[in-house]
């Protein structure tokens, strides 16, 4: 808002407003449950010397958790695949074994961490009666989704075997296509399965039956139709944004939305800045600023996902005097010739909005993918959740609409997921 003028009552109104917004928000995020659905971890940094109960130079860990009142989160069991085209034996057993070993490894860190690591500051949660006794506890608050359905191999057994360890979502696919469906890499690469493999659905039953969310992040639209037509309990998206605001394959276009809520599940909105917003090329000028910028000290392209983890590695190379200068030089091309600026809190609100006009607020939630590619300005490590509810009151929504967005919509999904299991094995 732009205020003309500027005397000195006016500005107290602003200032005084402004401070009410801050003590409202705050409060609000005091009681409410904030539940992020989607965070990304290295076994080693849960039960390594160097642990998530100190700050660690990541995204999420147990202080940050603390200093931005993030109450619980979903760690994720995610493991990778090599695609078919690059390993024939990719989806045969020597690849599902490598895959199971390291999924395992991954939920024995996980239960590591919160029984015998850090028992007194979080606690592993099942169900919807533990998210609530360990918060009235005053302790953080963990669960387990799986990230890929691949792990499973063939043998159906590994479901209620990965329900047994925790899992309490599991996402189909991933990047590439699997044995159980399609994945949205196939806008690009050519289709597998035409959604769902007849393994896929008995998957999908098996979740059903023991009650584990069915999440369809990485899948692909063919497959993401096909799960919503068949699962007898609500889906869930543990960590895609809205494809009308950001065109890519990972998000979800209107169709999906709608079919999600016919299931009654949730879209958790994820902060990953590239599904947030499509930002537009640098100029000519200013790619060639930071071309020269990054010839200078020797460091490989930041845009380039292949050189990504170059250019991080030697940027941690540089001293700090050599850092210094180069931050200075990249403030320069910033004012001389700006580039579009990347993706912020409110514009990941906006996809909060468009979700929510479409589908409903019981229909939507919230997810950083956090130490796994999320992060936004604004919120960019668990320290930071705090901006997202100040920016949802600022939009005013009511603490009844935050408490659903933050928690109260997932767990309505489990509980339902876990009511209907019970019906089923009847
Ligand atoms: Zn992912």
């Amino acid at each position: 808002m732009a205020v003309a003028k500027t005397d000195s009552s006016t500005r107290v109104r602003i200032f005084s407003s402004e401070d009410a917004l801050l003590k409202q928000a705050r409060a609000i995020h005091e009681r409410v449950i904030t539940l992020d659905t989607h965070i990304d971890f290295a076994p080693g940094d849960l039960v390594g010397e160097q642990n998530y109960t100190q700050r660690l130079d990541t995204q999420f860990n147990l202080p940050n958790m603390i200093d931005g009142g993030l109450d619980g989160l979903f760690f994720v069991v995610y493991v990778g695949q090599t695609r078919e085209t690059q390993n024939p034996e990719a989806l045969k057993t020597q690849g599902y074994e490598r895959a199971y070993r390291a999924a395992v490894e991954k939920f024995d860190a996980v239960h590591r961490f919160t029984r015998d690591i850090a028992p007194d500051k979080i606690e592993l949660a099942l169900n919807v009666a533990d998210v609530h006794r360990i918060n009235l506890q005053g302790k953080k608050i963990a669960l387990i989704g799986v990230e890929n359905g691949y792990p499973l191999g063939e043998d159906i057994a590994r479901v209620k075997e990965f329900y047994d360890r925790g899992a309490r979502y599991l996402s189909l696919a991933h990047n590439g296509h699997n044995q159980l469906a399609d994945s949205h890499t196939g806008e690009r690469d050519g289709w597998k399965w035409n959604g769902l493999s007849p393994l896929g659905k008995q998957v999908i039953g098996e979740m059903n039956r023991l009650g584990i969310m069915v999440d369809v992040s990485h899948a692909s639209k063919e497959s993401v139709m096909q799960t919503a037509r068949l699962s007898k309990a609500p889906l869930i998206a543990s960590h895609s944004a809205v494809r009308a605001l950001c065109d890519v394959s990972r998000n979800l276009d209107d169709e999906q939305l709608l079919a999600l809520k016919q299931t009654g599940g949730v879209l958790q909105v994820v902060a990953y800045g590239g599904f947030v917003k499509t930002r537009k090329p640098d100029s000519p000028d200013r790619a060639a600023a930071l071309a020269a910028l990054r010839r200078t000290f020797d460091l490989a392209n930041p845009n380039d996902p292949r050189e990504r983890g170059r250019f991080h590695a030697a940027l941690k190379q540089l001293s700090d005097n050599q850092r210094a200068e180069y931050e200075t030089k990249l403030a320069e091309i910033d004012t001389e010739h700006p580039g579009d600026p990347p993706a912020a809190v409110k514009d990941f609100i906006d996809h909060i909005d468009y979700a929510v006009n479409l589908i409903g607020v019981d229909h939507v939630g919230i997810s950083s993918d956090f130490d796994g590619g999320g992060g936004i300005i604004g919120w960019n490590d668990a320290g930071e959740t705090f901006n997202v509810t100040l920016e949802l009151v600022r939009r005013g929504y009511t603490e009844a609409q935050i408490e659903k967005l933050w928690s109260g919509n997932l767990l309505r999904v489990i509980d339902e997921v876990q009511r209907i299991a019970r019906e089923l094995q009847k």
